[in-house]
């Protein structure tokens, strides 16, 4: 920080009061974590100053003999990592991944299926408010009103009667196991593509605590920045092969007459279709990241996020707290606030838990009666404090904290005296020790 903080004494500021409110705080949001100091000076490198449209080999400026280096390490690395045949890693952040294949395999209008973004689907499953709900033609599937679990015999009825060109399995705020495997071959059988977007268990996959997509799922996406814990991007990984070539894509043949294949048109949707050159320093970081998860630990990580989301949701529930789906299989926890009388309330108890130290982030409930402005649930997960290495014991802690601040939002009292245990409680677990911007 020595030349920022002379350079640029209000960002500098900015960038170490930020480090405190990490330090401090208790990151809840399970779409956060902290990475490590490689991944942070990866990102801070300079190949933040390098051009390189194109892919390894085949590129369009000169002066490559080093990122294609690094590219082809972070291919080799993700394909490890998760069993694929293929990967693309120049994806700038999950959206830009999903508008992608959408760009690669659907016309304009073509119909898809997505989980309802208030039962838990990302905005680019088809919300009417994105590209992917206002280009295409998007039917939702939801989850059941009494269980609040996803019903495949349900989605499968809806899939052969709306034959959709392609079905998203994935999910934001959905905190039970994802049937992959069933989603395939519900696509099998309706001649759909099957696209898993794993963002949010990215690192669980990754670690062998959730089930993978791959070997059979066409393709999947990601970003590296939730749970895979790297720096903030995403990645395509696919099939070679298009199953669906004769199907949907008959005139896209090679020069010597041969099919398109899947990872040809995934590439070319990518670059040159969607973005240019590709943020090189943060290809690095996701390769730094990549090989931080094939490490043996990783594994440990992994299944400790889900050890840990499962203490909390016990203590929650121990405390009164009403669950949406009544527990976790994941990283994450739905509180529905409706049992605690505060229907349409998650914005007031987001800041009070805020004030306490505690981060997390409002969200709808399954078939949310208010708004997703004043929503009725507050959503929680375990990957950024796993990181820091709490264990059950301070899930107890922090799951006792969030049940007072939910049954007295108001109490200032209360308030200050969480927040004085969580300032205690996150001096314990120091998250970049010693990082020179302290001083
Ligand atoms: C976070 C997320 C995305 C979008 O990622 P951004 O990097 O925020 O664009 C897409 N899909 C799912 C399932 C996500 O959780």
């Amino acid at each position: 920080m020595n030349d920022i903080n002379s350079s640029d004494p209000e960002i500098a500021e900015a960038i170490r009061n930020e480090l405190k409110r990490e330090e401090e705080g208790v990151e809840l949001i399970p779409s956060e974590n902290n990475v490590s100091k490689a991944v942070l000076q990866a990102m801070g490198s300079v190949f933040t100053n390098k051009y390189s449209e194109g892919y390894p080999k085949k590129r369009y400026y000169g002066g490559q003999e080093f990122v294609d280096v690094m590219e082809e390490i972070a291919i080799e690395r993700a394909g490890k990592l998760f069993g694929a045949e293929h990967v693309n890693v120049q994806p700038y952040s999950g959206s830009p991944a999903n508008q992608a294949v959408f760009f690669a395999l659907l016309n304009v209008g073509d119909k898809f299926m997505g989980l309802n973004l208030t039962s838990g689907g990302h905005l680019t499953h088809g919300s009417p408010v994105n590209f992917s709900g206002k280009i295409y033609k998007c039917v939702s599937y939801d989850v059941e009103k009494e269980t609040e679990l996803l019903d495949m015999d349900k989605i499968k009825k809806q899939a052969i009667s709306e034959k959709p060109k392609m079905i998203i399995s994935g999910l934001t705020a959905y905190p039970r196991k994802i049937e992959f495997k069933a989603f395939q071959e519900i696509c099998e059988e309706v001649d759909a593509y099957h696209m898993a977007d794993i963002s949010h268990i990215a690192g669980l996959v990754a670690g062998g605590a959730h089930e993978s997509p791959f070997p059979f799922t066409d393709i999947i996406t990601t970003t590296t920045h939730k749970s895979l814990r790297g720096p903030r991007g995403a990645i395509i990984m696919c099939k070679e092969e298009d199953r669906l070539h004769d199907k949907y894509h008959p005139e896209l043949k090679m020069k010597d007459g041969s099919a398109k294949k899947l990872s040809q048109l995934i590439d070319s949707a990518v670059f040159p279709g969607l973005q240019g050159g590709p943020h090189d320093h943060v290809n690095a970081a996701k390769a730094v990241a990549f090989g931080e998860a094939l490490e043996p630990s990783f594994k440990e990580y992994a299944n400790q996020i889900v050890k840990n989301a499962k203490a909390m949701a016990d203590s929650l529930m121990e405390e009164g707290i009403k669950l949406v789906t009544n527990g976790t299989d994941n990283h994450l926890i739905l509180i529905d606030l409706r049992p605690s009388r505060l229907t349409g309330q998650g914005k007031l108890v987001q800041n009070a838990l805020d004030e306490a130290g505690i981060t997390t982030n409002k969200n709808t409930v399954p078939y949310e009666p208010a708004s997703p402005f004043n929503p009725s649930g507050i959503r929680l997960g375990t990957p950024a404090i796993t990181t820091r290495g709490m264990k059950e014991s301070e899930m107890k802690v922090i799951a006792q904290g969030i049940a007072k601040v939910i049954k007295a939002p108001e109490d200032k009292a209360v308030i200050e005296k969480v927040h004085s245990d969580i300032l205690e409680l996150t001096k314990q677990f120091p998250l970049y020790p010693g990082m020179e911007i302290l001083k």
